[in-house]
């Protein structure tokens, strides 16, 4: 059974909404609180009127127009996705946002029209500012307040959600300021002219900075996610565009009041932008990574499949040749009876060989170390020989044996080692099989400088070109028809994992001299 609990939480872990800010996130919002709050020193000298810019008010609207919309349409794609009705409400304060500053451009007296346009009067565009300032806090504590709630979730398409939540805002936000204009005669002033403000601004104004340091109050007590820390902020921004929005148009209160404005409509924006490029590159990563231990996984698996058949091969052609010399030598007319047990003797050998090698392929992957004995090499290449004479002798390959009774004694995994052995001495007779030379096949042990054991394994065979000199170690790497290209693959792993190397180097005269060292076994009485 699927834990859906986790599934949900990891999927929210990518969530902006949901995810916790981090250490940095939290320094970050104190840092803008802290300028927020050294803004508001020019309070002393908000009184004094500077020079009027009309471009101001326009730019000012269209840029909190377009966050506002962008902020939107990001907080609905996450709405898409969660489906909470705190989400729904957020994003419609947004849209709220976004319309209201429409309705406050066309309205701004000399923006359009000297009284501004839709036959607005003096005082429409302050209410217009008013219920902007008022209107969003409240969609912030219906947020807050929803976050928690209990069904959170919104059933249904989102998409009709979000339509229906935009069509009753923007129903709300024509109905309010069609009133506005209706009765701006009627309305309490809030303008004495164009430019001034009457005593009563104050007091509205005042109000909308109660409701957001409500809704900051409501946040702080419920406040979880990147997005409770963000809005916090755009809060604190709202409290202090309103206290330094006291003094009449075009003063230096107004405009560092538009400036805080605009910090607090880019904020949520801002802040949704970054993090979202940051989870998506989060999300690259981990779907590589994904990818990469797919492939890596899949190619375990190849390797493993063509390392049992490879493996496998070996010992099954010895036993069909062993077989077939058996067969040979109780075929004579006098048969040779004691010839044809060695080979049956050789048969059974190559089958309990087979069974191991299954085992020790297992092995070879899970770097699995306990069967490692203390063991002599010169040993292991005598019994390994003795077990391929057949075959070397139908290929009428000349062996020359070379060991020194100095090599030291050397720990390892007795099958595996034999691998090794068994697949270099095949390559070597595979390649000297497709030349006419003399087949000469030399195996040597000796001590290496450093004093560990070397073997190596020297043929007279068709050598190894410049081009695939490192090639011939990758797996799958092969030249021959039906080769798998495993083989030295296998035997470099095995080496490796018994601290050891392996490398070829080409012959004086012709072919190739493969060479591997193993660390002696310091326990070890030689
Ligand atoms: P396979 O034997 O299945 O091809 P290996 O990994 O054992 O796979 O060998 C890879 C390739 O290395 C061979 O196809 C061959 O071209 C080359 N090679 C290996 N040993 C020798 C050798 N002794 N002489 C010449 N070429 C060799």
């Amino acid at each position: 059974m699927v834990n859906t609990t986790a599934v949900v939480l990891e999927e929210q872990d990518f969530i902006l909404t949901s995810l916790s800010p981090g250490r940095r996130q939290k320094r970050l919002a104190l840092v803008v609180v802290l300028a927020l709050l050294a803004a508001l020193t020019v309070a002393p000298v908000s009184n004094i009127q500077l020079a009027r810019v009309d471009a101001v008010v326009p730019a000012y609207g269209t840029a909190s127009f377009v966050n506002d919309s962008i902020t939107a349409v990001l907080l609905f794609a996450q709405f898409s996705v969660l489906r909470s009705r705190a989400l729904l409400a957020i994003a419609s304060g947004y849209v709220f946002t976004a319309l209201v500053v429409v309705a406050w451009l066309l309205t701004f007296p000399g923006l359009f029209a000297p009284a501004g346009l839709l036959g607005a009067g003096l005082q429409t565009t302050t209410w217009l500012y008013i219920l902007w300032h008022s209107g969003f806090p409240m969609f912030v504590i219906a947020y807050a307040l929803l976050k928690n709630a209990e069904p959170t979730k919104v059933g249904g398409s989102a998409g009709t959600a979000i339509l229906s939540s935009i069509a009753v805002i923007a129903s709300v936000v024509s109905l309010a300021t069609f009133f506005i204009i209706a009765s701006d005669r009627l309305m309490p002033r809030l303008m004495i002219d164009a430019t001034h403000i009457a005593p009563l601004w104050t007091y509205s104004v005042g109000l909308s900075a109660l409701l957001s340091v409500l809704a900051l109050i409501v946040l702080w007590t419920r406040w979880r996610s990147v997005l409770d820390l963000w809005l916090m902020v755009v809060m604190c921004a709202y409290v202090t565009e309103l206290s330094l929005n006291l003094s009449s148009r075009f003063t230096v209160g107004w405009y560092a009041s538009r400036a805080c404005g605009l910090v607090s409509g880019s904020l949520v924006l801002f802040v949704l932008l970054c993090e979202t490029t940051f989870l998506y590159a989060q999300l690259l990563r981990a779907v590589f990574a994904q990818r990469r231990e797919r492939e890596a996984r899949l190619m375990t698996g190849d390797a493993v499949a063509a390392t049992i058949a490879h493996e496998v091969k070996q010992p099954l052609t010895g036993m069909i040749s062993n077989a077939d010399a058996g067969l040979r030598w109780l075929e004579r007319p006098i048969p040779d009876l004691e010839k044809a047990k060695a080979s049956f003797k050789n048969i059974v050998a190559d089958g309990h060989r087979a069974g191991a090698v299954i085992g020790s392929v297992r092995a070879i992957f899970k770097k699995d170390t306990r069967s490692r004995i203390q063991l002599n090499i010169n040993d292991l290449i005598e019994e390994l020989l003795a077990s391929m004479r057949s075959d070397l002798q139908r290929h009428r390959i000349n062996v020359q044996v070379e060991l020194d009774a100095q090599v030291p004694v050397t720990r390892g995994d007795r099958i595996q080692l034999q691998q090794v052995l068994v697949n270099l001495i095949t390559n070597a007779i595979d390649s000297m099989v497709s030349t006419d030379v003399k087949r000469i096949l030399c195996v040597r042990s000796g001590v290496n400088d450093d004093g560990s054991v070397l073997v190596s394994i020297v043929d007279t065979g068709s050598g190894i070109g410049r081009q695939d000199a490192d090639r011939i170690f990758d797996p799958l790497f092969t030249t021959k028809s039906d080769g798998m290209g495993m083989g030295l693959s296998i035997c470099r792993s095995i080496i490796e994992a018994h601290d050891g190397r392996l490398w070829v180097a080409p012959n004086e005269a012709e072919g190739a001299v493969f060479h591997f060292v193993l660390p002696t076994d310091r326990g070890a009485i030689a």
